[in-house]
């Protein structure tokens, strides 16, 4: 008699949280992290009863090909719901192969200020990129059709899973006007995008708010537990008290940007 099928996710290996790229690496109970390269960026999956919610989508539909062929090789349960943490490309340029339309048909939730945000940003990046055949062009951004969110959060909402409920609630600008964090609350789990930084110094990038960033923060470490384990859009798990000392870097980098440029 055979057993029961072993989960196809039982090969991850458990409790290695840093370090490890280009392998799925179990966090809490359904919650699995996966650092990508380029960038070191953070990929999340969270597996409820009803399928799995995969948090961002890298800069490329190549890139998220890949990550589709990943999670397909992972799990059992299709991808029912995506979430884009915020609006800068290396997170949301793969929406395409899961959005509406593609095979996938998941719904996307994003900050409701992501489109504008990509016509003021990312879209004339996009179309300089585009511009320039020289450009990085292994990456085939001519290929890149942006995909906007299905549904938009405005300050929180909920999405059931079946099973479990994940929490996506919208932050006040900072990093960028757009910023998204996702809680799992079941598992004491936060992913919380570029709002906070491990893998490289907090990047003042397009559309962000230097002067509102430490606000931002402290408005994240209201929400987060002592115990919580916080992801990060690049590197490694990190905690609250990680989040607490970026706080500060973030608030003398902004001072220092403002005491050397013009008004914001
Ligand atoms: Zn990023």
């Amino acid at each position: 008699m055979m057993g029961p099928m072993p989960d196809r996710y039982t090969g991850v290996r458990e409790g290695r949280l840093d370090m490890e790229s280009g392998t799925w690496v179990k966090v809490a109970p359904g919650v699995f992290h996966r650092r990508y390269q380029p960038l070191d960026i953070g990929i999340v999956v969270i597996v409820g009863g009803a399928g799995l919610l995969l948090v961002d989508t890298r800069s490329t539909p190549k890139e998220g090909a890949e990550l589709l062929l990943d999670v397909g090789a992972a799990f059992d349960k299709p991808i029912r719901w995506v979430v884009n943490t915020h609006a800068h490309f290396d997170h949301v340029f793969g929406n395409q192969v899961f959005g509406p339309g593609s095979p996938v048909n998941a719904r996307i939730y994003g900050h409701r200020d992501i489109v504008r945000h990509w016509r003021d940003y990312e879209g004339p990046r996009l179309a300089a990129w585009r511009r320039d055949p020289t450009w990085e062009p292994d990456k085939a951004w001519g290929d890149v059709i942006l995909t906007a969110p299905t549904d938009l959060i405005d300050d929180a909402l909920d999405v059931d899973l079946g099973s479990r409920t994940v929490h996506l609630v919208a932050l006040p600008p900072g990093h960028t006007d757009t910023d998204v964090v996702v809680h799992i609350q079941d598992a004491g789990v936060w992913v919380v995008g570029d709002v906070v930084e491990e893998s490289g110094p907090p990047m003042f990038g397009s559309g962000c708010f230097p002067a509102l960033w430490p606000r931002q923060l402290d408005h994240l470490l209201g929400l987060l537990g002592d115990g919580d384990i916080v992801l990060p859009g690049h590197g490694r798990p990190v905690d609250k008290s990680f989040v607490a000392t970026q706080r500060r870097e973030v608030a003398a980098l902004a001072r220092a940007h403002i005491a050397a440029g013009p008004p914001l």
